[in-house]
């Protein structure tokens, strides 16, 4: 492992994780888009940087032979925005990814860095959560897998213990259905006013649907009494109470984005619009 002013360059998660467990005060970068802004804003002083961008099991996407996926934590926000092959209910991954900030940021950022800031206004978390991801953490004892909804654990804060590390998104192998993520923002390439992920797939006892939305509390809300009533043969009055569940169950900020209350308002017409079209495109299909 080469150092270079104050800079670890590890060959390996395992190299990584001593750096991290010798040195408490240290930082993982990895993109730096967001590191680096809260260095230049004196947000923190971390000790020492351990870069990730030499360590080449974190780099890329690749296909599990049950079709799931493993997607490494140093993959690029552009990689994953480019990447045709999540289709049917993993499409939401995708949309998510390209609904990122703006070209520049997706170029930097990383879904390792994204997910470990843990900024309830990022793409990712509820786009992982209606996925049923799951998170996959190193430290000195091992690997261990979490499920994205028990990784977020608070405003900017996941399960994530000292001189642990992300080392990779595991995606199941998608269904043959409908993943979508709607984003609603001030302006193109702003963080998430509000934002809804969900997936569908339709079966013989009626259609399965998962949602989950972002933005509106510390961490995604999805509920299972709400995926219920979304699930089955829904009507308009399950829709509704669905709609209903998930404002209740929100803790949003007032912000520049919006008002608390502008964002629980938001909260049951964005799940009926993403419930309406993933409806009509399974329909389509069946
Ligand atoms: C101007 C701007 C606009 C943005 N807009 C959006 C947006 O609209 N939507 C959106 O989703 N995101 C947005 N982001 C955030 C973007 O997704 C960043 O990529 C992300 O927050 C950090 O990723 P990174 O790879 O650059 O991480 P870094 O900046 O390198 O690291 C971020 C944090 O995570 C830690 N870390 C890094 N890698 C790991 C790891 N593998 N394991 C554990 N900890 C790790 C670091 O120590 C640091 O604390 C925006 C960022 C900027 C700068």
């Amino acid at each position: 492992m080469s150092v270079d002013q104050g800079v670890f360059r590890p060959a390996s998660v395992d190299e990584a994780v001593s750096v991290l467990a010798r040195l408490p005060d240290a930082r993982l970068i990895s993109g730096g888009a967001t590191l680096v802004a809260m260095i230049n804003a004196r947000l923190i002083e971390p000790a020492a940087l351990v870069s990730l961008a030499g360590v080449d099991e974190l780099h890329g996407i690749t296909e599990n032979p049950d079709g799931g996926w493993r997607i490494g934590a140093m993959t690029r926000h552009r990689d994953v925005a480019a990447e045709r092959r999540f289709t049917g209910t993993l499409a939401l991954v995708q949309q998510a990814a390209s609904l990122i900030a703006n070209a520049t940021v997706r170029n930097m950022g990383t879904i390792g860095g994204a997910i470990a800031h843990a900024d309830p206004g990022l793409d990712y978390p509820p786009a992982l959560v209606a996925a049923d991801a799951q998170i996959e953490i190193a430290s000195g004892k091992g690997r261990r897998r979490l499920p994205a909804s028990e990784f977020f654990v608070d405003w900017y804060a996941t399960a994530l213990q000292s001189a642990e590390l992300v080392t990779a998104v595991h995606l199941r192998a998608a269904s043959d259905g409908v993943g979508l993520y709607h984003k609603l923002a001030r302006v193109s390439g702003d963080y998430a006013t509000v934002s809804v992920a969900l997936t569908m797939s339709s079966g013989v006892a009626g259609i399965a649907t998962r949602a989950a939305m972002g933005a509106c509390g510390p961490t995604p809300i999805l509920l299972e009494e709400a995926n219920a009533l979304l699930s089955g043969s829904p009507g308009e009055s399950e829709l509704n109470r669905a709609g209903e569940l998930l404002a209740a169950a929100a803790d949003p900020v007032d912000d520049v984005r919006g008002s608390a209350e502008y964002r629980r308002l938001l909260i049951p017409r964005m799940l009926a619009r993403a419930f309406t079209e993933a409806r009509a495109a399974i329909g389509a299909r069946t």
